[in-house]
């Protein structure tokens, strides 16, 4: 037998960094601009606890494109590298100097903002270029010095004569790379992943006009100067106190986050904690339409002020990503596939924080301004109502400042309905009858009819309606939902004084078997109901139950109850005390009554919307023939 070692050599793993450390090249920019801005927060905490003497100043990073050369430079006024340093940090790859930095000024450092962790970022730039200078002056008193590399391992290091503290970083784009010498591309990654960094990074230059003087004369011209093009904001609204900020800077922040956005905002969650993890950040509720449009302004995830990623899958619930805003987190590993992340005990720390943060927000908001609250139901019942379907953690909190309207536009929490409802809307076993409508236009007939009778309708119109009733009675024993076209109202609800019957039990069962006679046998059930006279003869009316299985199997429900096409079923309601009835049952005519009855049964399918095509037309024409 024999053992050995396998040969990793520096050689074959070069080109597989350069290749595969990253999915996205263009990203390099972002780690270079990275590490210039850890070298000047280095530099930053240095000075401040007294380890370098040097004056800090106003350090800015500079990136700059020299397209003819084929270079990119990134410079910056951070605390530079001797060349010992160079050797021990960029030489091993893999070695994070970051990391070391952390580890040395554990006590001190914690809050630094220091971005690197891997020590592999600063390779990045060998996906677009083919040669990578450093020319680098440490604050510390040693000479300059000029590391060369070529992307093979071999490397040179010489003396330079640069005498400013800081670094500079020359990249020489490679053929396949020279998109990044475009200067509209740099912007452009520059606002993607820079645009919120704490150290300013300036690009090129603008013209900006100096302030017309008070006492200037109509032929004044106001001069232009060419200025730093800064374009980061250093100190953004999210790392701030809540206390520092008022709505306006909350609604400018938002609109600085997504520039193309022109509505406002209605309301916001400032987050911040820092134990047991590390999180700041700013959601946004914006208004939101129940069709759901595909997202394009979402909520972006930042490490120390650097962007990651808007892909928030697996850290925010999922029924909060809908919002927009910024969440901030040093502590979120990102180099592990998506399935890991959400079974990661500290993910899911975060976000069940932002569940409750955002639970106690709309709580407040309910307790401080409850008008307020209710003219903002409409835009937000989506999320809310989501999110008691999907975060049990949520659902506990939602009692609190969920609402539900009534078609009149009268809200009420769960208890306050349940209230309500105690003195007028019981059933023969006790239980309260929440009558609601889906759509008030299309069962309007039905909302006046319950209403007429004194009746509170409920309007729930979200197309997840259906699963969240189902939720609501499954965990309040005494409560059930009924839509008003439902099984017939005066059925469910007990009522102290019954209607007398007109009809003997005899003349009932001839007036049935009449009726079923000239019914489609399939999808309709004949009842006969003793209403008052005036009520409609003809109703169609669905049992609860089978219209809410039909609407759950369709609205997905991750084909909770798997089951295909529901067929339709219906209740013909007759109304026995109608003056129709009598005429059926009294007329002798045979095609008489046949008439009655498919007239009367086309005007209830109508108000309940069901006819149509040919149907319809041949209803409309025998109708015309009727007052012709
Ligand atoms: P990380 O940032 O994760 O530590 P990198 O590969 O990005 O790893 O960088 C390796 C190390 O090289 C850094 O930790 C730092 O010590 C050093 N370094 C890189 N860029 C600079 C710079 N602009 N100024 C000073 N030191 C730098
Ligand atoms: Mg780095």
């Amino acid at each position: 037998m024999t053992t050995g070692k396998i040969n990793v050599s520096v050689e074959n793993i070069f080109p597989l960094i350069k290749k595969f450390l990253y999915s996205d090249h263009e990203i390099f920019l972002r780690e270079l601009v990275s590490n210039a801005t850890d070298a000047t927060l280095k530099l930053k905490h240095l000075t401040g606890i007294g380890e370098a003497s040097v004056e800090y100043g106003n350090p800015v990073i500079e990136v700059k494109i020299d397209k003819d050369g084929k270079k990119i430079h990134i410079t910056d006024q951070g605390l530079g590298m001797t060349g010992e340093e160079v050797e021990k940090y960029i030489n091993q790859v893999a070695f994070s100097g970051a990391e070391e930095f952390l580890e040395k000024y554990k006590d001190s450092a914690k809050d630094s903002g220091i971005i690197g962790h891997f020590g592999l970022g600063f390779y990045s730039a060998f996906m677009v270029a083919e040669k990578v200078e450093i020319i680098t002056k440490s604050y510390k008193d040693e000479p300059a010095v000029h590391w060369t590399c070529d992307g093979s391992p071999e490397f040179t290091l010489e003396p330079s004569d640069k005498t400013e503290r800081g670094t500079e970083i020359i990249l020489h784009i490679a053929e396949d790379s020279t998109e990044f010498l475009e200067e509209g591309r740099i912007r452009e990654l520059l606002k993607k992943y820079n645009k919120f960094m704490p150290v300013p990074i300036k690009f090129g230059t603008r013209k900006e006009t100096l302030p017309t003087p008070d006492d200037a004369t109509e032929h004044f011209h106001p001069d232009e100067i060419e200025v730093d093009n800064i374009i980061n904001n250093p100190n953004p609204a999210w790392t701030k106190q809540p206390a520092d900020l008022n709505e306006e800077d909350y609604k400018a922040f938002y609109h600085e986050l997504y520039p193309m956005q022109f509505e406002e905002p209605l309301f916001n969650i400032h987050l911040n904690v820092d134990y047991p993890f590390n999180l700041t950040g700013i959601l946004y509720f914006p208004k939101l339409s129940s069709d759901l449009q595909v997202q394009k302004d979402k909520i972006q995830l930042y490490q120390n002020q650097v962007f990651v990623t808007d892909n928030v899958e697996g850290i925010v619930p999922e029924f909060l990503t809908m919002l927009r805003g910024v969440i901030d987190s040093p502590d979120i590993p990102l180099n592990v596939s998506r399935s890991y992340l959400q079974a990661d005990g500290a993910v899911k720390k975060i976000s069940n924080y932002i569940t409750r943060k955002v639970a106690d927000k709309l709580k407040s908001l309910f307790n401080e301004n409850r008008d307020d609250f209710e003219q903002k139901w409409n835009d937000i019942k989506i999320v809310l109502e989501y999110g008691m379907l999907s975060e049990p953690k949520f659902y506990e909190k939602a009692g609190a400042f969920v609402l539900y309207p009534t078609v009149d536009e009268k809200f009420y929490t769960l208890e306050e309905l349940k209230e309500k409802l105690a003195a007028t809307q019981t059933d023969k076993d006790g239980k309260l009858v929440v009558l609601y409508a889906s759509n008030g236009d299309a069962q309007h007939g039905y909302i006046e009819a319950a209403q007429a009778k004194g009746y509170e309708v409920l309007l729930l119109d979200s197309p997840i309606v259906s699963h969240l009733i189902q939720k609501l009675e499954a965990d309040n024993e005494n409560l059930t939902f009924a839509r008003v076209d439902a099984d017939h109202i005066d059925k469910l609800i007990k009522k102290d004084e019954e209607q007398i019957s007109k009809l003997s039990d005899e003349e009932k069962e001839t007036l049935k078997t009449t009726i079923e006679e000239f019914v489609p046998k399939s999808g309709y059930s004949v009842q006969l109901e003793a209403m008052d006279s005036n009520a409609a003869p003809f109703m169609i009316t669905q049992p609860e139950f089978m219209r809410r299985m039909k609407e759950m199997s369709q609205s997905g429900g991750g084909g909770m109850f798997g089951m295909g096409n529901f067929p339709d079923m219906y209740n013909l309601v007759v109304n026995t005390n109608h003056e129709l009835s009598s005429s059926i049952l009294s007329s002798s005519d045979k095609s008489h009554q046949e008439a009655l009855v498919k007239q009367a049964l086309d005007l209830a399918k109508l108000s309940q919307n069901l006819l149509k095509g040919e149907e319809l037309t041949a209803f409309v024409k025998r109708s015309f023939e009727l007052i012709k």
